[in-house]
């Protein structure tokens, strides 16, 4: 019986990144949402979902029995990269849903067992830029990247497989990817950042010009990435 999930846009835009086939860890899994849409659509064959807190590990695991799919999806309690084993043949690893500092400090502290893997995909709430030097210091290369709009937020999707590519510092603030393609939601989401800029540089007072350069410069920056 295919359940019911109440899975997201930003989810289901998630999973189009996920490969066909890959065996996936989903590190804050809340509530299987993610692996257990890929399952149902015959995408993916088995998955780990994995969380860090007793509560959201009992909802992944109730709608994991819910969904019939308990060989295919094994929901373990652990923090972070401790998920998983080599002999689990984990390919691909999903991180969503948090901020960016919080991804980084997560691949950080499991960073020896990231050599074999295909990709990553990863989709902060915040602080991007903290997810893609971390990339780039730790040798992937992203190969793709999408804005998405849910509720009037826009999400960040950050798709990484092994390779070397060195950032700038304003290519992990915009995105390699976004700054070659410039898509819709990416030119949205810096027209709408850079309108609260110049709304608060109005209110900012002339005097105060330390706090006035400042955001000058990041509003010129802005104009840079979406020219
Ligand atoms: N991934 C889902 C999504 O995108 O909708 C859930 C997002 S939820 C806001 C973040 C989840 O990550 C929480 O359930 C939290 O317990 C879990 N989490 C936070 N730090 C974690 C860690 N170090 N290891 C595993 N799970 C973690």
């Amino acid at each position: 019986m295919i359940m019911e999930t109440n899975i997201s846009q930003r989810l289901l835009d998630v999973a189009d990144f996920i490969p066909g086939g890959a065996k996936l860890l989903d590190v804050g899994s809340d509530h299987a949402y993610l692996p257990i849409y890929l399952l149902q659509e015959g995408l993916i064959n088995s998955a780990i979902a994995s969380e860090v807190a007793q509560g959201p590990c009992r909802s992944a695991l109730a709608n994991v029995a819910a969904a019939g799919l308990n060989q295919q999806i094994e929901v373990r309690l652990a923090d972070g990269l401790d998920a998983f084993d080599p002999a689990d043949g984990v390919t691909t690893i999903a991180i969503c849903g948090m901020g960016g500092r919080l991804i980084a400090d997560i691949l950080t502290a499991g960073q020896e067992k990231l050599t074999d893997l295909d990709r990553l995909v990863l989709q902060p709430n915040n602080r991007e830029d903290d997810v893609r030097a971390w990339l780039s210091d730790h040798n992937f290369h992203i190969i793709a990247e999408k804005v998405m709009a849910e509720k009037e937020k826009f999400y960040e999707i950050i798709v990484a497989q092994p390779g070397q590519e060195g950032l700038s510092p304003f290519e992990q603030r915009f995105g390699p990817r976004h700054l070659e393609e410039r898509s819709a939601g990416f030119l949205a989401k810096w027209r709408r950042e850079l309108g609260k800029l110049e709304l608060a540089l109005n209110r900012i007072p002339e005097a105060n010009q330390g706090d006035r350069q400042a955001i000058k410069q990041r509003i010129e920056a802005i104009k840079e990435a979406i020219k």
